[in-house]
Formats: C-alpha cells, structure tokens, sequence
C-alpha cells in the first residue's frame, strides 16, 4: 500500500491528490461532506450512549456548514441515537442503520419497512442469543441485530462472538440475513441496503441540483462497513480512512484522529469559507 504524505494526509492511492481535491473543495459549485459517526467523529465508549464528538468537532462541523457545504451523517447505528449524540442544532441530515433510514433535516426519520421474513429472522437471533445469556450486549435496531463486547477482555470477546457466530450463521441463511463483523462486535443485518447506497443516493441527488453537476464530495469513515462507502466514492469524490492504525482499505487516503480528523475539517472550512 503506498504512503505519502501531503496536507497533513496519508495518501493511499497513486491517483489521489490532495491539494487538487482542496482546490476543488474551494472553486465547485456545490461541495457535500459525508461522515460516519463512530470511532470517525467520536471516540468508541463501552456505554455507546456515552460516544460523544471528539472536543473541537461539532464546532467545526458548524462552521463548515455556514461555508455552503451539505453535511450528511451516515451511520450504522439508528438515525435519532446519532442526532442526539452529535448536538447540532439545527441537526443535518443523518442516514441510520446502514442506509435503513433517512432522517432529513427538520423532519422523522423514514419508516423502516422489512420484509416479514428478515424481521421473523432478527427476532429469532435476538431470541437465541438471550437465551445463551452471553456476557455480551445485544442491541436491536430497526434492520439489524448487534452482539457488542467492547469493554470485555479479549478471551471473553472472543468466546462470544464466535459462540453468537455460530448460533446466527444458520439463522442467517435460512432467513436471508448477513452477518457483518464490525469494530467491537458483531452484526447480524438485514441486507439490500449498505452506506454505499447511501452515498451514492446523496450524491446523485447533489449533482443534479448543481450547475453542470460540478460537485466536491468526501466521506470519512473508521470501519469495515465504510467500505461499502469507500468504494462508491470512487469517481465522485475523495474517501478517507479515519482511524488510529492502517488496515487493507478502498479509501484514498488515512488520517489519525483527533488532531488529522481537526486539521481536515480545518482544511475544508478554509477551502470553503474563504
Ligand atoms: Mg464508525
């Protein structure tokens, strides 16, 4: 994986260029930025309610929406968790649950409807993994069911995931469900829907409210299911990995947070502000 370093970014791909996509962040006609929330904007707690923006974030998210640019949460956790947890005022639109919702600014977020199949399957899980009584937390959210073991030791962690491994692989096959890991557990989704599909809904969108379609989009993102994101980048914007240390990526770029996550949003309040 190559690795330079140019405005304070790790490149990843030889294609990228950051100081051609700040330029483009200032002279487009329209810019969007697209977020994560977990481990990208805030730190990981072992109480998820606890999650709150890394000190400086929120107002610089703030910032860089007076400079024009269309700022869209896109998380895996549901739409109205991540709007109270992030504390802007007024809240910008949040995508949940992998793409499952759609909270847009000022309004409820969309009505999740499953097929009947997928939710008897989640409830089924649900109902295997209480039954285990695992050390682990089991949280449902409207198209998805998640087994967390942050804050365990590792032995324990382990024990667990792979005992809910093999308790949900059956399920999710016989229900046409997906078993996704994720950083601090594992999940078991409902699939048709990922935050790829997301971006590319928000940015199809943008484009054709644009003069000739000229917009400058990013997403920043920390986990496995950013991937799907990631790759629907491509072509349309710049992906960056946000996290402590490098994995096997699609991102174009890396960047450690706090401070690179801070000195980024920097960046584009002074491409897009100025
Ligand atoms: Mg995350």
């Amino acid at each position: 994986m190559l690795e330079t370093r140019d405005h304070g970014v790790k490149v990843l791909r030889p294609d990228f260029d950051p100081a051609g996509f700040l330029s483009r962040v200032r002279g487009a006609a329209a810019r969007v930025l697209l977020l994560d929330y977990d481990g990208t904007l805030a730190p990981f707690r072992v109480d998820p309610m606890e999650a709150r923006p890394y000190e400086g974030v929120r107002e610089r998210l703030d910032r860089i929406r007076q400079g024009a640019t269309r700022l869209v949460l896109v998380s895996g956790r549901p739409a109205r968790e991540v709007r109270g947890l992030l504390g802007l005022d007024p809240v910008p639109e949040v995508w949940g649950t992998h793409g499952w919702e759609r909270a847009l600014p000022g309004r409820e977020p969309s009505r999740v409807d499953l097929p009947e199949a997928t939710r008897r399957g989640l409830d089924e899980a649900a109902r295997a993994e209480s039954a285990g009584k695992g050390p682990g937390r089991l949280e449902r959210k409207p198209a998805a069911l998640a087994l967390h073991v942050r804050g365990l030791d590792a032995d324990t962690a382990e024990r667990t995931l792979s005992g809910a491994r093999s308790a949900w692989e059956p399920l999710a096959t016989r229900h046409g469900l997906e078993l996704r890991e994720f950083d601090g557990g594992l999940e078991l989704r409902v699939p048709g829907r990922d935050k790829g599909e997301a971006v590319r809904t928000v940015l199809s969108e943008a484009r054709g409210s644009s003069p000739a379609g000229d917009v400058a989009a990013a997403y920043l993102g920390d986990d496995e299911t950013d991937e799907d994101a990631f790759r629907a980048m491509r072509g349309r914007g710049a992906a960056i990995l946000v996290r402590t240390r490098l994995r096997e990526t699609d991102a174009d770029a890396w960047i450690r947070p706090p401070a690179e996550l801070l000195r980024f949003l920097d960046d584009w309040i002074e491409e897009s502000t100025s």
